[in-house]
């Protein structure tokens, strides 16, 4: 029979899929606004009270505890973080969470700045925006600040980043001086270059199948007022991987190094330097003020007028310059979001929380992301940037694209599921770069649903890596091709209660552990079954 009268629900799920702008606008940048200044207070008076570093002891051992008492239990279920997966920054949610017991860790802080190390101890769930307000305060910063304020320590180190700085310093993980390690026997182990070396050395990517991290010690260096900024306008692509890759090669001249291609031929490549002396040779630009145009915005109009210019960026401005529009996906939230009116009154709100986002995406809007949509980061060697370029013309036509060089050590202090690229000769080259693809392509008859497992293999065949946040259609086989599981799965064998707690990498990562916000909206416990 057909259904008439008012629907709430649907009238709803209209009002979320075809003005979901207005919705984010009136609706989650208030809920956003609130809570994320919540977060803030707390944070800066645990930070001047220093009051964590008193608790943190107290708070791994609770973390012992609950494992403790799984042993008791007779340690049938796995075990996971309780922490929501809505909150995780990936566009995923882990349906794992349901089936496998929760193990809490309510650590959230800055624990230590020792500044004659030069390292700063944190604990995991501590994040960039965070970090980088109470170090800039005390005249230090990380070496590599993945942009958005909400990415966290722990997801940063058992899963991947990278910043413009990792020509440098490399990854997130290559930063970390040691970590410690809640195990599933139950153990508080510091793991460093020097003690526990194989579990030190296999944590980054192992995304807590190997333990619960409890703190880390960061490297940090000391802050400059600005990062003088160089924009070069490039006009083709041969210009354009010549330039990135030589000012990538540059390690001593420039602390940054960034691509923005906004088609095959056309982008601009930055270099940054960190300095306290603004110079003549340009003005300060404060481009993380609210009524800033957001910064992708700006470089595109810089290539329109095909201008090289300088900028003196406020140092914490230039660390989290994406994260007002969410690099550029906030365009497809909030389209009119950049305009210089919605600016002056709210651009001070945004970005909505990632959490709310993703928790009212409906099925409409599902539908339409997995077919149309694409947020993938691909970690490529640096000699494959051309080719990889032309590959995501060819089949995405998706612009702007994001080049962040990464630099994967050969060193044995962090070999583990990845490796630097070695040719046919055995020569290697630490030299990678990560494509950030990020929004609608325009290529005509698109569907990311056969698109992406044809990008997975490319990238396999080009020695490359895929950022394990996004979706990944990688099949098991594919997925230990892409990256080495040896020395990972010996150590897994050794660990006691290791493989009775956790499951494997890609069990989290795959369909098999995660799916879309709407799909899991629906689910409840009981509808899946434990994993034991
Ligand atoms: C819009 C967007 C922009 C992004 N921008 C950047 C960027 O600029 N640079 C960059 O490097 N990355 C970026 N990322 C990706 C980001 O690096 C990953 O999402 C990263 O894993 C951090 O995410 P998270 O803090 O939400 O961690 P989560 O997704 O919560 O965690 C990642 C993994 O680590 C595990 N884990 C976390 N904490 C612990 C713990 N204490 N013990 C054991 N296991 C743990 C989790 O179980 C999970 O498997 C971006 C992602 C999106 C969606």
């Amino acid at each position: 029979m057909k259904k008439t009268g008012f629907d709430l629900g649907q009238v709803f799920e209209y009002i979320l899929t075809h003005h979901r702008g207005l919705f984010a606008t009136v609706i989650l940048l208030p809920i956003s606004c609130v809570y994320s200044a919540f977060v803030a207070i707390r944070n800066q008076i645990v930070f001047r009270m220093r009051s964590a570093p008193l608790r943190h002891d107290q708070r791994v051992q609770q973390v012992i505890q609950q494992i403790e008492d799984w042993k008791k239990d007779g340690s049938k279920q796995k075990l996971c973080t309780a922490r929501s997966g809505w909150q995780a920054m990936s566009e995923m949610v882990p349906k794992y969470k349901l089936t496998r017991r929760n193990i809490h860790i309510g650590l959230y802080d800055l624990l230590e700045i020792n500044e004659i190390n030069q390292t700063v101890r944190v604990e995991p769930l501590a994040s960039m925006g965070q970090i980088s307000r109470s170090l800039i305060s005390k005249g230090w910063i990380l070496p590599v600040v993945p942009e958005l304020d909400d990415l966290t320590v722990g997801g940063l180190i058992m899963g991947f980043g990278v910043e413009t700085s990792s020509h440098k310093y490399g990854l997130f993980q290559y930063i970390c001086e040691s970590f410690d390690i809640v195990t599933a026997e139950g153990k508080l182990l510091h793991c460093s270059a020097t003690e526990n070396t194989e579990l030190f050395r296999l944590i980054p990517w192992s995304h807590g199948t190997l333990g619960f991290l409890v703190a880390a010690e960061l490297k940090i260096i000391p802050a400059r007022k600005f990062v003088r900024v160089h924009y070069k306008p490039v006009t083709t692509l041969d210009e354009m991987c010549r330039i990135f890759d030589e000012d990538c090669r540059n390690v001593a001249s420039h602390d940054f190094v960034e691509g923005l291609v906004y088609s095959r031929d056309t982008g601009v490549i930055m270099t940054g330097t960190l300095t306290d002396q603004k110079g003549n040779d340009g003005p300060v630009n404060p481009i993380g003020r609210w009524y800033k145009s957001w910064f992708y915005k700006h470089v595109e109009s810089l290539l329109n007028q095909n201008r090289e210019t300088v900028e003196y960026i406020p140092l914490r401005h230039y660390l989290h310059r994406h994260t007002r529009s969410y690099f550029w996906a906030m365009e497809e939230i909030i389209s009119f979001g950049n305009h210089p009116l919605f600016r002056a009154l709210l651009g001070w709100a945004l970005p909505p929380r990632i959490e709310l986002l993703k928790y009212t995406e409906t099925e409409t809007t599902r539908r339409l992301r997995e077919k149309h949509h694409v947020v993938q980061d691909m970690l490529v060697p640096m000699l494959h940037l051309k080719k990889s370029i032309e590959y995501f013309d060819d089949f995405f036509d998706l612009y702007p694209l994001w080049l962040s060089p990464m630099a994967i050590f050969d060193n044995d202090q962090h070999l583990g599921l990845i490796h630097p690229y070695r040719d046919a000769n055995g020569q290697i080259d630490e030299m990678y770069v990560d494509i950030g693809a990020y929004g609608t392509p325009n290529k005509k008859g698109f569907d990311g649903r056969t698109a992406l497992p044809l990008l997975e293999r490319f990238v396999i065949d080009h020695h490359g890596y895929q950022a394990l946040y996004a979706k990944t259609l990688l099949s098991e086989e594919d997925f230990r091709a892409m990256f080495d599981h040896s020395a990972y799965e010996e150590l897994r064998e050794k660990l006691p209660f290791c493989k009775q707690a956790f499951g494997e990498i890609y069990d989290k990562v795959s369909l098999r552990g995660r799916v879309s916000p709407v799909q899991m909206r629906k689910l409840k416990p009981g509808d899946l079954k434990s994993e034991e």
